[in-house]
């Protein structure tokens, strides 16, 4: 494999992203002058530098001096007794734009296929476990993509929450997502009215 085949093949991991398009961004990087590229390579390193996986929520967050928690986290004017689920930092970036939730969060970090025989290897689900058996949460907001993958996921954690019984109500997103929507997408009245039709 050839410098700009490995190249096409590092965007061929990217989210989304066919061969065909990771060629045609292989071959755009390279058509820039050596400025925009020493700024990309300088850019990444830099960020990658910064970034952190917080102990709680588990999101990536970039913050120049390291700490165990994100802000969201530490922030103290939050209501700590809801726990919003999440597969993605994306998605809750996208609850967290909109405004209409102000509780603390857990990215699992995907969904599980269902064919899938060891969900563990697909999501946080131990890390799930353990945060939530350490809290007293009132309520846990299971808010994952109106998808067949979203409900098995859904129906996967519930059985765990059994097996550590867990005092917290469960509950999920109502019916203001439609079949299909992801969270990461859906704008804030939406995602209001799921809230607020949550079951
Ligand atoms: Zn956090």
């Amino acid at each position: 494999m050839n410098s700009i085949e490995h190249l096409e093949e590092i965007f061929a991991h990217f989210p989304g992203i066919g061969p065909r398009q990771a060629k045609r961004f292989a071959y755009f990087v390279l058509s820039r002058p050596k400025s925009f590229i020493d700024d990309l390579v300088r850019t990444i390193a830099d960020v990658r530098g910064k970034v952190h996986e917080c102990d709680k929520c588990r999101r990536i967050y970039i913050s120049d001096s390291p700490s165990e928690s994100c802000g969201i986290c530490t922030d103290k004017s939050r209501d700590e007794t809801t726990l919003m689920i999440v597969p993605r930092d994306t998605d809750l970036l996208n609850v967290e734009a909109s405004g209409v939730f102000k509780g603390l969060y857990f990215v699992l970090g995907g969904t599980i296929p269902i064919l899938e025989k060891e969900p563990e290897r697909r999501i946080r689900l131990k890390e799930l476990l353990n945060y939530v058996g350490k809290r007293n949460f009132d309520e846990i907001i299971i808010s994952l993509n109106a998808t067949p993958e979203g409900d098995h996921t859904q129906t996967i954690i519930c059985e765990a929450f059994k097996n550590i019984n867990t005092k917290s109500r469960i509950s999920r997103l109502g019916r203001g997502l439609s079949t299909g929507s992801e969270i990461e997408y859906a704008d804030p009245e939406t995602l209001r009215s799921a809230l607020r039709g949550r079951s």
